[in-house]
């Protein structure tokens, strides 16, 4: 029985979502066809053949693009059965199930997925699994022969402007935290699971085969687990002492775990991305984060002192973003030396409210939001400011431009910010030209 496994958009990473379960349906004995539309065009000849077709939707952007895909897969076969699987498929049921999914998976995805495969191939009804599971698996190393090669991703960028090819893996899923805006909660309800060390280290070592010098650790954060992470780290690196990699850790983390990031530095960690979100404390506590402004700046600059990059990704625009909050998050970047750090779309990225999301038990955001919009994923809600809106669609529109020089784009958005206040009295602040830190060459977030 022929399978097709289909991506749509993985931030610029070749999917983990797709090579997991390739290899677990392998082993069932299916035969597993990949196709990663972020970075090659449909293969009809395989969506025809498919007896099932399973598209991997693990964030807002893939799903959008599955929905405008789910159509024509249907059209091509409408005899394969087709399911959804990851994060955004049981918080989107009843829309994609419109759309001819019949089979949504969220949380662990890959043992229903082969019980899905095994049903089907033994001509019996598939079983309705239930939407989220969460039993811990003992995982398979991925398949990644089926994907297009490293060179088609995302490269990691060096100051200098060379660049390497990099990989991906991940060495947990889920998450223990239950911060409101955040879309793995849902699912995941503050739980996360790990990936087996072996496992990782075969999976890191196959791309390494294949020419990664580079690997992004995807887990939504990799110190949820340092007992599992630190040990990783250290074995990846007497492995490969010449590979570098790059990890997301949240604000609390890095303060807590403060005594492993040398750890990190020392075994090839070039930068560390960190969810800071806003650095208005009321804002942080409406989002549950866990941390203020004042530990953000403390790991800004002890991540700074020990050698580390900080990658700091923002939720800039929400209901309670004032033009006020908005310059002083400008004014903060700029302080703590961080313009080269910030990657652009990061100055526009507006809250998104998804379905299931804990924000729509604060009183103000439930009285704040319209019906649920199933084709955007989200409930919409204007700003009670106009002004707040009509600056991030400014602000978004000119970081589509692609500026890559950061320090000029932030120049730019800071013009923009105070033309919205109507304020030519702030001048721009004042910062010294540092060295761009290494990145990865997808501009994408989200
Ligand atoms: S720490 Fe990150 S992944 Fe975990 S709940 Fe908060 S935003 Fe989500």
């Amino acid at each position: 029985m022929r399978v097709l496994l289909l991506s749509t958009y993985e931030l610029g990473h070749p999917p983990f979502g797709l090579a997991s379960p390739a290899a677990w349906l392998a082993e069932a004995g299916a035969t597993v066809a990949c196709n990663d539309l972020a970075v090659e065009p449909l293969n009809a000849e395989a969506v025809a053949a498919a007896d099932l077709v399973a598209l991997y939707v693990p964030m807002h952007t893939a799903t959008r693009l599955a929905a405008e895909v789910l159509p024509q897969i249907i059209a091509l076969n409408p005899r394969a059965h087709v399911c959804c699987y990851g994060l955004y498929a049981p918080m989107n049921e009843p829309y994609l199930r419109r759309l001819g999914a019949h089979t949504l998976l969220g949380g662990e995805f890959e043992t229903a997925l082969v019980a899905l495969y095994q049903r089907l191939a033994a001509h019996l009804p598939p079983d309705p699994p239930p939407a989220v599971s969460l039993p811990r698996q003992t995982f398979r190393v991925p398949k990644r022969e089926a994907l297009p090669p490293l060179s088609a991703y995302a490269q990691l960028v060096l100051p200098d402007g060379s660049s390497r090819l990099a990989g991906y893996t991940e060495a947990s899923r889920g998450c223990k935290h239950l911060c409101r805006h955040c879309p793995v909660v849902p699912v995941y309800g503050g739980q996360f699971r790990i990936i087996q060390r072996p496992t990782v280290l075969a999976d890191v070592a196959w791309q390494v085969e294949a020419g990664a010098q580079h690997i992004t650790f995807g887990d939504p954060d990799f110190f949820n687990g340092p007992g599992h992470a630190i040990p990783l780290v250290q074995e990846l690196h007497r492995r490969h002492p010449a590979l570098t990699y790059d990890v997301t850790i949240k604000i609390e983390h890095l303060l807590k775990h403060a005594d492993l990031l040398p750890i990190l530095r020392d075994t090839g960690c070039l930068f560390v991305t960190s969810a800071v979100e806003a650095v208005d404390d009321a804002i942080l506590e409406k989002l549950d984060k866990r941390h203020t402004t004042a530990d953000f700046i403390r790991a800004a600059t002890s991540l700074r002192q020990m050698g580390l990059a900080l990658n700091p990704t923002f939720l800039p625009f929400t209901p309670w973003t004032t033009l006020a909050n908005y310059t002083h998050l400008l004014q903060l970047i700029a302080d703590l030396g961080l313009i080269e750090n910030v990657a652009p779309v990061q100055y526009a990225i507006r809250l998104l409210i998804p379905a299931g999301s804990l924000l729509l038990a604060l009183p103000d955001v439930a009285a704040l939001v319209l019906p649920f919009d199933e084709a955007a994923l989200s409930y919409p809600w204007a700003h009670p400011d106009p002004r707040l809106d009509r600056l991030q669609t400014d602000i978004f529109a000119l970081v589509q431009t692609g500026n890559a020089d950061r320090a000029a784009l932030f120049e730019q958005v800071w013009r923009l910010a105070q033309e919205a206040a109507a304020d030519s009295t702030t001048s721009l602040p004042l910062f010294s030209p540092r060295t761009p830190i290494p990145h990865l060459s997808e501009p994408w977030y989200c």
